[in-house]
């Protein structure tokens, strides 16, 4: 491994990423092994090429790891900006979901208020704006910070909400 070059954070960066790979090829192994798997018999299975995958990101993290530090940060700054793109040029997409939510929010018999479909209609959001961005579907970081983003600008509408309700 060639570390010399890299600066103390950088090597951190390193350090952490390599644990956790090892961690998590270590977790999937424990619970898969090509000789007891069924699915494995023909072909390796999806979990099998799953373990391969993350092996050869260890071994690339290991061997050029100035590489894939500038590899993670420029997926990362792609990310960003279609966050950015996504959430700005899509924002009647947003404030919809955001009503549609509110409209469906129903009061229990206790009198306390009920947002039950606030998931789902997180999937449906998401939908639509795959479907507005010609179908291009959104990788897993990116969800998640679409689906944390929808549940936070639905929490802070909500409760603006109720202040101006409170206020009459
Ligand atoms: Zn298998």
């Amino acid at each position: 491994m060639s570390t010399d070059n890299l600066t103390d954070e950088q090597r951190k960066r390193v350090d952490e990423k390599v644990r956790s790979l090892e961690s998590r090829i270590d977790r999937t192994k424990r619970y898969h092994s090509p000789g007891d798997c069924d699915a494995c018999r023909d072909e390796p299975c999806g979990t099998q090429f799953e373990i391969w995958d993350l092996e050869h990101e260890l071994g690339r993290w290991k061997q050029q790891p100035l590489q894939e530090i500038e590899k993670e940060d420029s997926a990362k700054r792609f990310e960003d900006e279609r966050f950015v793109h996504l959430t700005s040029s899509h924002a009647d997409v947003l404030s919809r979901f955001v009503e549609i939510v509110e409209r469906k929010i129903t009061v229990d018999d206790y009198g306390d208020e009920v947002v039950s479909h606030l998931d789902n209609e997180i999937t449906i959001c998401l939908n639509k704006l795959k479907d507005r961005e010609g179908g291009k579907r959104f990788g897993p970081p990116l969800q998640n910070r679409l689906r944390e983003h929808l549940s936070e600008i639905f929490k802070q509408h909500h409760a603006k909400n109720i202040e101006n309700k409170d206020r009459g």
